[in-house]
């Protein structure tokens, strides 16, 4: 694949490197799909290249090249197998992105500089046995003594786990309901292997990510530093928000490498396959399952950099991290199907790698916050991002026409009492037929008026049985319609009739 125009030379570089080495290795990482033994000796290798330094500044012994440099080595280490990608991505979002936004200069001092000579190898502990997509229920707790904070609990899911050094640990610092409300209940600490009472307490048996350990980690009386917190007490949240960002970029950086893979694998066979007298990439069912494999590669790649980008911008990208994790998981699912399709019988078989890639398609859309978690993120998100962009635009009948249409200038406001808000609510009724008007649409048409004079009319309007009103979860008036009464009110009912001009007049009555 091409570097983007973007990148810096540092990257284009790091590209060719990473590229180069997963080119020598992808039979190493092919061995792993038979033996499940975690390839150490790889993950020793892409140390000694400063690979983990990759997002961290040269002052900490880094090589500077942003989230963009993690995302570009994750994608060429998933080409060899995931197991060491995710191995990688993991170890970067355990720990760099935490520490390089909320450490303390002491905790970069200590940890960075060790973290890109690869001497320490990271993991994340969000999820707990009763605790998934809910992260703000953390259950595991942290308790202050003296100097320590004393940590019990369990953490679950956990990629890394016993091969990880060190574990950005979410726990809970308080009980306290306002905290809770405010998401102020949660603080973040660095836990190091080794520690008395932190142990590995299960190794799950997963459907692929094959030699990766990952498992359920226990804190009993956990004792850890004051000073190993990442920012401080009770802004756990933040600290994962942040990292959480990171993460889904890098996840999705790593679902590159299988695409390409695949559609290499597929293009390749059907050029050397033949069937009714001609290689089967002739047939068109294989050209178009070939031509969408190209087209959801460039367009997840597309979002993957361009969240990349904005991230090592400092720029807010909680959107644009969660769609390039959704439209890439989503995309990496079917592309990996076709290809096996193309491929026939023998894509099914484990003597290609592409059917090893099919079984991490279902943790693509889990992991880093299920896909529909990634929805509820982009719908919230959105809606923030796009804001005025999704007001609805003021309406008005044309004059001519009678239709309704939309209206570049602002529509005349009325003085306000009952009888002007019915107006408005009649007006409304031919324009949008089905729809309530806002609290906001109907101040936009009327002159100032303050909110409790606003809330008297409208609740005089609903007693009178001429408007029905909506209240949102805290009982305030948030829509309003004319009822039938009210219409019949507002308006003389022909006022309401519209034909187009081509019925029959005899037909309406
Ligand atoms: C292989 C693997 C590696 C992992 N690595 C790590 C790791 O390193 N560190 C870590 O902390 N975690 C890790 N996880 C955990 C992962 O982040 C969680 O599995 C994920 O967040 C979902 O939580 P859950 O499995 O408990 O599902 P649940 O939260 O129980 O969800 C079950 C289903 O309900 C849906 N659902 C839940 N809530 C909502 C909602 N509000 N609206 C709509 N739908 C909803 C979900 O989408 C899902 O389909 C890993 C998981 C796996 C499988």
């Amino acid at each position: 694949m091409e570097p983007f125009e973007w990148w810096s030379d540092k990257q284009k570089r790091l590209m060719e490197e990473a590229r180069a080495f997963a080119d020598q290795n992808l039979g190493r990482g092919q061995e792993v799909f038979w033996t499940k033994k975690f390839p150490m000796d790889m993950l020793k290798e892409i140390a000694r290249k400063g690979w983990f330094g990759a997002a961290i500044p040269e002052a900490y012994g880094g090589i500077d090249a942003g989230v963009t440099g993690v995302a570009i080595v994750a994608e060429e280490l998933s080409r060899i197998c995931s197991g060491l990608s995710e191995a990688y991505a993991v170890s970067m979002f355990g720990g760099v992105e935490q520490l390089l936004a909320f450490g303390t200069e002491t905790q970069k001092r200590k940890w960075l500089p060790r973290i890109a000579k690869g001497e320490v190898v990271g993991a994340v502990c969000i999820t707990e046995p009763f605790v998934g997509s809910d992260a703000a229920g953390v259950e595991t707790t942290a308790r202050r003594e003296g100097d320590c904070f004393v940590l019990n609990g369990k953490k679950r899911f956990i990629t890394n786990a016993g091969l990880a050094d060190i574990y950005v640990v979410y726990a809970k610092t308080s009980e306290k309901p306002e905290d809770k409300s405010r998401y102020q209940h949660l603080t973040a600490f660095l836990v190091e292997k080794g520690v008395q009472g932190f142990s590995v307490e299960k190794i799950n048996e997963l459907s692929g990510w094959f030699g990766l350990p990952n498992g359920i980690l226990s804190f009993d009386n956990t004792k850890v530093p004051a000073d190993n917190i990442i920012g401080e007490q009770g802004i756990g949240w933040k600290v994962m928000m942040a990292g959480l960002n990171f993460e889904r970029v890098v996840y999705s950086a790593a679902m590159l490498g299988p695409m390409r893979e695949s559609i290499r694998y597929a293009v390749a066979y059907a050029q050397r396959r033949m069937q009714f007298g001609k290689p089967t990439v002739d047939l068109p069912t294989n050209q178009f399952k070939i031509a969408d494999m190209f087209a959801g590669l460039t367009t997840s790649r597309l979002l993957v950099y361009h969240a990349a980008r904005m991230l090592d911008e400092h720029r807010e990208a909680m959107v644009e991290a969660a769609t390039a994790k959704l439209f890439a998981s989503e995309t990496y699912e079917r592309l990996i199907s076709d290809a096996i399709m193309v491929m026939g019988g023998d894509g099914w078989t484990r003597f290609y790698p592409v059917e090893s890639y099919l079984r991490d398609a279902k943790v693509n859309q889990i992991g880093a916050g299920t896909n529909d978690i990634m929805k509820l993120v982009i719908f919230r998100g959105g809606l923030k991002a796009l804001g005025k962009d999704l007001k609805m635009p003021q309406r008005r009948l044309h004059e001519k026409l009678g239709v309704p249409v939309s209206w570049g200038e602002k529509l005349p406001k009325l003085k306000p009492n009952e009888d002007s808000i019915l107006e408005l609510l009649a007006e409304d009724y031919m324009v949008n037929p089905g729809l309530f008007m806002s609290r906001e649409d109907l101040k936009e048409r009327l002159e100032t008026v303050a909110d409790d004079k606003l809330d008297e009319m409208l609740t005089n309007l609903d007693k009178k049985g001429f408007a029905k009103l909506y209240r949102d979860s805290k009982g305030l008036i948030a829509l309003v319609k004319a009822t039938y009464s009210g219409l019949h009110k507002a308006k003389k009912p022909e006022t309401y009739r519209w034909f187009p001009d081509w019925l029959d007049r005899d037909m309406v009555f």
